[in-house]
């Protein structure tokens, strides 16, 4: 049986609304086609497990980030390789801007990501909290939704590209209508909720992007109705 290894970083830190739902919905989608989907959870001090087909690190408070920027220090020779081999990443909120070159708080000093995107974030004057829905150029998930709350602002530069632009919420920054970030395998994303239930095509995206190739289509009938829920739900 085809195996996907998928590594969840720092969940003891970086777990906020309902992120964790993510790696459930990954396990879950590869299980549905007979494919065994391993999840390693990597926490602070943890040893290595090697490669991974999927990384997934969630969104978090200005102080887990403190300890999560350490520690991402440790390892980032070796992530920085994964993303260069093809690895997909998910990123959620706190978790994408450790994986920017750096989120600078307001009251701390400026914490260290490890550049897999070409990527800043500072800290806002507001906190950015509501539904989100967002309008993609991926032809198999024209939108995207989910549910923003940070104040930090995230601006891209060079060869990462945005995933969408904004319909309903502030995104990126709340200025240049950009929502989330992609370079090679690497996505970022502020959406909270969790963010893959909800979105199951861009789920199998990343699924297929892991595993080099396409998988059948699942029934996702409740996950579409839930989806067109919240599609223009209001701020
Ligand atoms: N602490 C970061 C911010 O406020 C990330 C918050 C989060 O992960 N929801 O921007």
């Amino acid at each position: 049986m085809k195996k996907l290894r998928i590594g969840h970083l720092y969940p003891k830190l970086l777990n906020i609304y309902g992120d964790g739902g993510n790696i459930i919905t990954l396990k879950k989608r590869a299980e549905w086609r007979g494919i065994e989907a391993e999840i390693h959870e990597i926490n602070s001090g943890d040893v290595w497990l090697g490669e991974h087909d999927i990384y997934f690190i969630g969104g978090g408070q200005d102080l887990q980030q403190i300890e999560v920027s350490k520690e991402l220090q440790r390892h980032k020779v070796f992530l920085t390789a994964e993303r260069d081999r093809g690895a997909v990443f998910l990123g959620i909120c706190g978790g994408y801007q450790l994986m920017g070159h750096y989120y600078q708080p307001h009251d701390a000093d400026k914490l260290m990501g490890i550049s897999l995107l070409d990527a800043y974030t500072v800290a806002g004057n507001k906190r950015f909290i509501g539904n989100v829905t967002v309008k993609t150029e991926y032809e198999f998930a024209p939108t995207l939704v989910g549910f923003e709350n940070h104040s930090g602002l995230t601006y891209l530069q060079g060869d990462t590209k945005h995933i969408g632009t904004m319909i309903v919420g502030n995104g990126n920054n709340g200025q240049d209508k950009t929502e989330g970030a992609r370079y090679k395998n690497v996505f970022g994303t502020y959406m909270h909720g969790s963010f893959l239930p909800k979105n199951p095509k861009f789920a199998d995206y990343l699924l297929e992007l892991a595993l080099g190739e396409k998988l059948t289509p699942l029934d996702d009938t409740i996950e579409d109705n839930a989806h067109n829920a919240l599609i223009n739900k209001a701020y």
